[in-house]
Protein backbone atom coordinates (compact mmCIF):
# COMPACT_ATOMS: atom_id res chain seq x y z
CA UNK A 1 0.00 0.00 0.00
CA UNK A 2 1.18 3.27 -0.81
CA UNK A 3 -0.70 7.00 -1.63
CA UNK A 4 -3.56 8.67 1.13
CA UNK A 5 -6.52 8.24 1.74
CA UNK A 6 -8.63 11.68 0.98
CA UNK A 7 -12.02 12.45 2.28
CA UNK A 8 -13.54 14.81 -0.68
CA UNK A 9 -16.95 16.75 0.03
CA UNK A 10 -19.39 15.98 -2.76
CA UNK A 11 -18.65 19.18 -4.98
CA UNK A 12 -15.04 18.88 -4.69
CA UNK A 13 -12.57 18.05 -7.58
CA UNK A 14 -11.30 14.91 -6.83
CA UNK A 15 -6.99 15.59 -5.68
CA UNK A 16 -4.36 14.73 -7.55
CA UNK A 17 -3.18 11.19 -8.54
CA UNK A 18 -7.07 9.92 -7.66
CA UNK A 19 -6.56 6.55 -8.36
CA UNK A 20 -9.49 4.78 -6.50
CA UNK A 21 -13.01 6.28 -5.99
CA UNK A 22 -15.67 5.19 -3.20
CA UNK A 23 -18.86 6.69 -3.14
CA UNK A 24 -21.28 7.18 -0.45
CA UNK A 25 -24.67 7.78 0.09
CA UNK A 26 -24.12 11.34 0.74
CA UNK A 27 -22.68 11.81 -2.03
CA UNK A 28 -19.08 12.12 -0.24
CA UNK A 29 -15.87 10.29 -1.93
CA UNK A 30 -12.97 8.49 -0.12
CA UNK A 31 -10.18 8.60 -2.62
CA UNK A 32 -6.63 6.87 -2.90
CA UNK A 33 -4.41 9.48 -4.13
CA UNK A 34 -1.28 7.30 -5.01
CA UNK A 35 1.25 9.37 -6.94
CA UNK A 36 3.31 6.49 -7.86
CA UNK A 37 0.30 4.28 -9.03
CA UNK A 38 2.04 1.22 -6.65
CA UNK A 39 -1.28 0.77 -4.20
CA UNK A 40 -3.82 -2.32 -4.70
CA UNK A 41 -7.27 -2.07 -3.80
CA UNK A 42 -9.14 -5.64 -3.13
CA UNK A 43 -13.20 -6.03 -3.34
CA UNK A 44 -14.38 -8.37 -0.40
CA UNK A 45 -17.81 -9.77 0.08
CA UNK A 46 -19.14 -8.78 3.69
CA UNK A 47 -17.34 -10.90 6.35
CA UNK A 48 -14.84 -12.30 4.34
CA UNK A 49 -10.87 -12.89 6.21
CA UNK A 50 -8.72 -10.12 5.63
CA UNK A 51 -6.39 -12.53 6.39
CA UNK A 52 -6.53 -14.75 3.32
CA UNK A 53 -4.44 -11.22 1.32
CA UNK A 54 -1.82 -11.05 3.81
CA UNK A 55 1.22 -13.08 4.65
CA UNK A 56 1.98 -14.33 8.00
CA UNK A 57 3.19 -11.48 10.43
CA UNK A 58 6.98 -10.93 10.07
CA UNK A 59 7.13 -11.77 13.85
CA UNK A 60 4.88 -14.69 13.77
CA UNK A 61 5.94 -18.27 14.03
CA UNK A 62 4.35 -19.02 10.68
CA UNK A 63 6.56 -17.10 9.11
CA UNK A 64 9.91 -19.55 8.95
CA UNK A 65 12.28 -20.25 5.75
CA UNK A 66 10.03 -22.57 4.71
CA UNK A 67 7.06 -20.16 4.11
CA UNK A 68 9.78 -17.59 2.29
CA UNK A 69 11.13 -20.17 -0.12
CA UNK A 70 7.50 -21.03 -0.77
CA UNK A 71 6.43 -17.54 -1.31
CA UNK A 72 8.92 -16.88 -3.55
CA UNK A 73 9.19 -20.00 -5.49
CA UNK A 74 7.84 -18.63 -8.69
CA UNK A 75 9.16 -14.70 -8.16
CA UNK A 76 11.14 -13.51 -10.90
CA UNK A 77 11.19 -10.14 -9.47
CA UNK A 78 14.44 -9.38 -7.21
CA UNK A 79 14.16 -9.88 -3.00
CA UNK A 80 13.87 -6.43 -1.95
CA UNK A 81 10.80 -5.75 -3.46
CA UNK A 82 9.72 -9.11 -2.90
CA UNK A 83 9.77 -8.71 0.74
CA UNK A 84 7.27 -5.67 0.62
CA UNK A 85 4.74 -7.71 -1.05
CA UNK A 86 2.77 -8.29 1.89
CA UNK A 87 1.23 -11.52 0.19
CA UNK A 88 4.56 -12.91 0.80
CA UNK A 89 4.92 -11.53 4.31
CA UNK A 90 3.38 -8.62 6.58
CA UNK A 91 4.95 -6.04 7.85
CA UNK A 92 7.80 -5.70 6.66
CA UNK A 93 8.49 -1.90 5.70
CA UNK A 94 11.21 -0.26 3.01
CA UNK A 95 13.66 0.17 5.72
CA UNK A 96 13.79 -2.74 7.55
CA UNK A 97 13.54 -4.66 4.30
CA UNK A 98 17.38 -3.13 3.20
CA UNK A 99 18.46 -3.22 6.67
CA UNK A 100 17.39 -7.28 7.17
CA UNK A 101 19.29 -7.55 3.98
CA UNK A 102 21.99 -6.15 5.22
CA UNK A 103 22.44 -7.80 8.07
CA UNK A 104 21.96 -11.21 6.21
CA UNK A 105 24.60 -10.24 3.63
CA UNK A 106 22.20 -10.40 0.64
CA UNK A 107 22.16 -8.56 -2.40
CA UNK A 108 19.15 -7.07 -3.06
CA UNK A 109 19.29 -7.56 -6.79
CA UNK A 110 18.97 -10.96 -6.15
CA UNK A 111 16.28 -12.74 -7.99
CA UNK A 112 13.72 -14.13 -5.21
CA UNK A 113 13.21 -17.50 -6.70
CA UNK A 114 16.98 -17.76 -6.49
CA UNK A 115 16.82 -17.37 -2.55
CA UNK A 116 18.76 -20.77 -1.45
CA UNK A 117 17.48 -22.48 1.73
CA UNK A 118 20.52 -21.26 3.76
CA UNK A 119 20.18 -17.55 2.60
CA UNK A 120 16.05 -17.93 3.15
CA UNK A 121 16.91 -19.17 6.93
CA UNK A 122 19.33 -15.96 7.44
CA UNK A 123 17.31 -13.69 5.76
CA UNK A 124 14.42 -14.90 8.46
CA UNK A 125 16.92 -14.82 11.37
CA UNK A 126 17.86 -11.05 10.20
CA UNK A 127 13.78 -9.66 9.46
CA UNK A 128 13.40 -10.78 13.32
CA UNK A 129 16.05 -9.11 14.88
CA UNK A 130 15.69 -5.49 12.55
CA UNK A 131 12.08 -5.33 13.79
CA UNK A 132 12.22 -6.24 17.19
CA UNK A 133 14.84 -3.59 17.34
CA UNK A 134 12.65 -1.62 15.65
CA UNK A 135 9.27 -1.99 18.44
CA UNK A 136 8.92 -0.27 21.36
CA UNK A 137 7.37 -1.19 23.84
CA UNK A 138 4.17 -1.55 23.10
CA UNK A 139 4.66 -3.21 19.69
CA UNK A 140 4.74 -0.65 17.54
CA UNK A 141 7.01 -0.01 15.18
CA UNK A 142 9.54 3.63 15.47
CA UNK A 143 11.86 5.34 14.03
CA UNK A 144 13.28 5.25 17.68
CA UNK A 145 16.36 2.73 16.14
CA UNK A 146 16.78 4.85 13.69
CA UNK A 147 20.58 5.49 14.74
CA UNK A 148 21.01 1.97 14.33
CA UNK A 149 20.37 1.73 10.56
CA UNK A 150 23.35 0.39 8.87
CA UNK A 151 22.61 1.49 5.02
CA UNK A 152 19.30 3.08 4.74
CA UNK A 153 19.66 6.65 4.29
CA UNK A 154 23.41 6.73 4.32
CA UNK A 155 24.66 6.11 0.47
CA UNK A 156 28.03 7.12 -0.12
CA UNK A 157 28.48 6.47 3.54
CA UNK A 158 31.08 3.72 4.81
CA UNK A 159 29.28 0.04 5.75
CA UNK A 160 29.92 -0.62 9.01
CA UNK A 161 31.10 -3.86 8.56
CA UNK A 162 33.51 -3.72 5.27
CA UNK A 163 33.53 0.03 4.95
CA UNK A 164 32.54 -0.14 1.22
CA UNK A 165 31.10 2.72 0.19
CA UNK A 166 26.59 2.51 0.57
CA UNK A 167 25.19 2.77 -2.58
CA UNK A 168 21.61 2.98 -3.30
CA UNK A 169 19.09 1.99 -6.45
CA UNK A 170 15.85 2.35 -7.00
CA UNK A 171 13.80 -0.77 -7.23
CA UNK A 172 10.04 -1.10 -7.95
CA UNK A 173 9.73 3.15 -7.85
CA UNK A 174 11.30 2.52 -4.13
CA UNK A 175 14.97 3.17 -2.60
CA UNK A 176 17.40 0.27 -1.78
CA UNK A 177 20.35 1.14 -0.04
CA UNK A 178 22.71 -1.49 0.20
CA UNK A 179 26.43 -2.36 0.55
CA UNK A 180 28.15 -3.55 -2.82
CA UNK A 181 31.01 -4.81 -0.58
CA UNK A 182 29.49 -7.77 1.68
CA UNK A 183 26.17 -8.00 0.18
CA UNK A 184 26.40 -10.74 -2.36
CA UNK A 185 24.00 -12.64 -4.77
CA UNK A 186 23.81 -16.33 -4.20
CA UNK A 187 24.94 -18.41 -7.35
CA UNK A 188 21.96 -19.31 -9.43
CA UNK A 189 20.05 -21.88 -8.52
CA UNK A 190 20.99 -23.94 -12.05
CA UNK A 191 24.78 -23.15 -11.24
CA UNK A 192 24.76 -24.66 -7.90
CA UNK A 193 26.44 -27.93 -7.37
ZN1 LIG B 1 29.71 -3.90 3.54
Amino acid sequence: MTGDWVVCPPADVLPPYARFVLELENGARIVLADPRALASVELLQPGAPLATLLGPDAVSDTFDAAHLRGALARRRIAIKPALLDQSVVAGIGNIYAAEALWLARIDPRTPAVDLSARDAARLVRAIRRVLSRGRDGSGRYTTAGAARLNVYDREGKRCPRCGTAIARIVQAARSTYWCPGCQVSPAPRAARP
